[in-house]
């Protein structure tokens, strides 16, 4: 595996690849990789020549009392673990290169934005659209891989792909869960034992919602209420938001008739985890 921290060296091996016809399938990351982000990587290695993997705290998608400084960091291991399975590039950008002390430009996705997660965490995407859009004009890529974990990001990056012509293809690939049902996150690694356990109830609240909206339930209303009590079982939780909402636009549904997803973020103790379920009626 190649390790790339240079962005014209990066640039010029993507152009290179690209010349001789190679398909480059692009993995962004925070590092501290698990199951989740490795599912990413096999979903690329599958789909293209050529996979790039970038690990980047990206400073500018964090608040100022957020967990910047402590976020988990585990380089060596990660670096083993993409060689394992057989990762062309890592790419691991400095803040120095990618902000570097003269910048200036930002890419702003408006409405989608100022939803769920955009209310607690003001400027969480405007640092992500913008380091996604500078690592697409580095990495070159023909496809890159997201999560449905973060399932807002999914469809702000869309759009943003859409309003701004740039050459990406946007795969979204499935939430990978730890096997009792927490989904898996970097952020996981904050909790301790009991926090860990209490954690359970995101999923558990959407489980509760799948089964009630099977058995007919369509008021938001009463889903959410039963999505609360679930949640206030674990007693270091505290609900940011549940909401249930569109799809595409985001907006808050009152009702299920169509296909709509449930997104909740939850801070258990300190640490603040997000969850979502796709509904489909259709
Ligand atoms: P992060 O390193 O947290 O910025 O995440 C990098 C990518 O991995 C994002 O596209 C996330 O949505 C995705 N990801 C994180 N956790 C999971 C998970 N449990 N299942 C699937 N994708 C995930």
């Amino acid at each position: 595996m190649k390790i790339i921290t240079d962005i014209e060296q990066m640039q010029k091996y993507s152009i290179d690849k690209k010349r001789k016809n190679k398909v480059i399938g692009f993995v962004p990351t925070m590092g501290a990789l698990h199951d989740g982000h490795f599912s990413l990587v096999k979903a690329s290695l599958k789909k293209c020549d050529i996979t790039i993997v970038s690990i980047y705290i990206n400073p500018a998608q964090f608040g100022p009392n957020e967990d910047l400084a402590n976020y988990p960091r585990t380089l060596e291991e990660d670096k083993k673990a993409l060689i394992k399975l057989g990762v062309d590039v890592l790419f691991l950008p400095s803040d120095e290169i990618m902000y570097p002390s003269d910048y200036k430009t930002w890419v702003i996705v408006e409405k989608l934005t100022e939803k769920l997660c955009g209310k607690s965490r003001p400027v969480h995407f405007k640092g992500v659209t913008t380091v996604v859009t500078k690592l697409f004009n580095i990495v070159q890529c023909d496809y890159a891989f997201f999560g449905q974990k973060d399932y807002q990001q999914s469809v702000v990056i869309k759009q943003m792909v859409k309003d701004l012509n740039l050459p990406v293809n946007i795969i979204v690939c499935p939430i990978i869960r730890e096997a009792d049902g927490l989904a898996m996150s970097s952020r996981n690694k904050y909790l301790d034992n009991e926090l860990r356990k209490q954690a359970l109830v995101l999923n558990q609240a959407l489980i509760e919602a799948q089964k009630l909206i099977k058995n007919g339930e369509k008021d938001s209303k009463n889903l959410i209420y039963a999505m609360e009590k679930i949640l206030k079982t674990s007693k270091n939780a505290k609900i940011d938001y549940i909401e249930i909402i569109d799809p595409v636009t985001l907006d808050t549904l009152n009702s299920i008739n169509n296909d709509c997803v449930i997104a909740l973020a939850v801070y258990i103790g300190n640490t603040r985890l997000i969850d979502n379920c796709i509904i489909k009626i259709n």
